[in-house]
């Protein structure tokens, strides 16, 4: 692909020939439509097309195509590695289409591409319904379901993922295919996991799950209680608990201390549940906010800010979390001597296992917990310090490294290696011949990409 500037011209064509809008460099808006999460991605696209519905998403590749521009797409703008904007070529935006229609009888929800989980959530939750989906309300719904799909009802309900139940998608050469499982069955299995290298999703049809009130929010951890906290965290989830999910954070306090956070989330219907007493009444828990709540409540624990924070992130599946692995965890958290962002823990026991992998694209559900080395800082002349931490966290964790990493956390500078070690060897395969029949030509390689040859 070449960076030639499409004409003034083109572009207006393409501005009158879609009912959304086309912004470039100098148009108002452009600074704010080019951003995303990371900050420390800062790129220049040649023209930003807002969409409106799938016509326009076709318009967009089209253009693409006839100016040889590269392509990236937009949704909620949060993979770390910054896929959805790209120098010199065409962002296809779809943050205008964000609605989100449920149909309560049926149990399934359909979002637009754009949508976020805010926007889900809110939709499904007005009928006390819920899929599983990500713990931040602004993260994307499709591209976080494209890869995989972790947060507070994994044990519950699987990956989010195993919960999409069909997608309309507009394929590079501008066609509109749906794929569920009485057609392009083999698509929608590489949408589960396999991201966005075949199309441009304009709908994702969910199957949704009652669900209203948990017990959830979040348990701190000092001192001497962090490691303890987190054998306990283990021992707990280890035994697979189908009705708690639980997230772990290693961050540092103020003194350049570790602290633990634990994000439990509890659908059964104990009001004071027996899976949680062990992590409550462990030694050194500072702050105790678990509680009844909403699971909007829930969903709003995490509500990281957007675009002001420079992010590197690695993960690493792991088949354990030995107390060997978890001391290394905590000697990491100290290493950078500055507080190094989190190191994040997440645990895949409960539903994700009881899928067998002709139902998905990805290979890491017989993993035990997805360890990553999650880098947060603001200046950039610490950038290589950042990303070195980051790197070096992921090397220490690589003894217990089964599947790879989680592509929805993959930086761009991923080797290959990684990527195809996500899926196994037989997935990336059966994603490569998916590739070449709707992208053979890889014009969305804006992802983790799966080449076609
Ligand atoms: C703060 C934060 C919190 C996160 N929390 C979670 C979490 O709880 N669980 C989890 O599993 N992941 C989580 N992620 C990772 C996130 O799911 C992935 O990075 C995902 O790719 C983000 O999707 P997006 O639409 O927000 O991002 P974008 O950067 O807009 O899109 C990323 C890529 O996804 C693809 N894509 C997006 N929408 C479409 C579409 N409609 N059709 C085709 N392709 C599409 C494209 O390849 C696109 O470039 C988090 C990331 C961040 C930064």
């Amino acid at each position: 692909m070449t960076h030639r500037n499409p004409a003034s011209e083109s572009l207006a064509d393409l501005g009158r020939s879609v009912s959304g809008a086309v912004i470039g460099p100098g148009d108002g808006g452009y600074d704010v439509l080019r951003r995303c999460f990371n900050a420390l991605v800062d790129r220049r696209p040649a023209a930003i097309v807002r969409c409106f519905d799938a016509a326009d998403v076709a318009a967009a590749l089209d253009f693409a195509r006839a100016h040889g521009l590269d392509v990236a797409v937009r949704a909620g703008g949060h993979n770390p590695a910054g896929h959805c904007v790209v120098d010199g070529g065409v962002v296809i935006d779809l943050s205008m289409m964000r609605r989100v229609h449920v149909d309560a009888d049926a149990g399934v929800a359909v979002a637009q591409g754009g949508a976020t989980w805010l926007d889900f959530d809110t939709a499904t939750q007005a009928h006390g319904l819920v899929t599983p989906g990500g713990v931040v309300g602004s993260t994307g719904v499709a591209g976080l379901t494209f890869g995989g799909g972790i947060g507070h009802l994994t044990a519950q309900h699987g990956l989010t993922c195993d919960n999409l139940i069909g997608a309309e998608v507009v394929t590079p050469d501008g066609t509109v295919v749906y794929a569920d499982e009485d057609g392009n069955a083999e698509l929608l299995w590489g949408l589960r996991g396999g991201g966005g290298n075949f199309g441009v999703a304009t709908r994702v049809k969910f199957r949704l799950h009652p669900l209203d009130r948990v017990v959830g929010g979040r348990l701190v951890y000092t001192g001497k209680g962090v490691a303890e906290g987190l054998r306990r965290y283990r021992d707990l989830v280890v035994d697979g608990p189908g009705d708690l999910s639980c997230g772990a954070l290693i961050e540092l306090d103020e003194s350049l201390q570790p602290i633990l956070i634990l994000a439990p989330c509890y659908t059964g219907s104990d009001a004071d549940p027996e899976a949680l007493r062990a992590l409550r009444a462990a030694p050194g828990l500072a702050d105790d906010r678990v509680r009844r709540h909403t699971f909007l409540g829930q969903q709003h624990l995490f509500n990281p800010p957007y675009g002001e924070e420079r992010n590197y992130w690695k993960s690493t599946f792991v088949s354990e979390l030995p107390d060997e692995l978890i001391d290394e965890l905590l000697e990491r958290a100290v290493a950078l001597g500055r507080a190094p962002g989190q190191v994040m823990l997440e645990s895949l026991h409960g539903a994700p296992k009881d899928r067998d992998s002709n139902h998905s694209a990805l290979g890491f559900r017989q993993a035990a917990f997805n360890v990553s080395a999650v880098a947060i800082w603001r200046d950039a002349a610490l950038d290589d310090e950042y990303i070195a931490w980051a790197r070096d966290t992921a090397a220490a964790v690589a003894p217990w490294s089964v599947s790879g990493g989680y592509v929805n956390y993959m930086q761009a500078d991923e080797p290959i290696e990684r990527v195809r070690a996500a899926f196994g060897d037989e997935a990336f395969e059966r994603l490569r011949a998916l590739k070449r029949r709707y992208d053979p030509a890889n014009l969305l390689r804006r992802n983790q990409n799966i080449p076609p040859l």
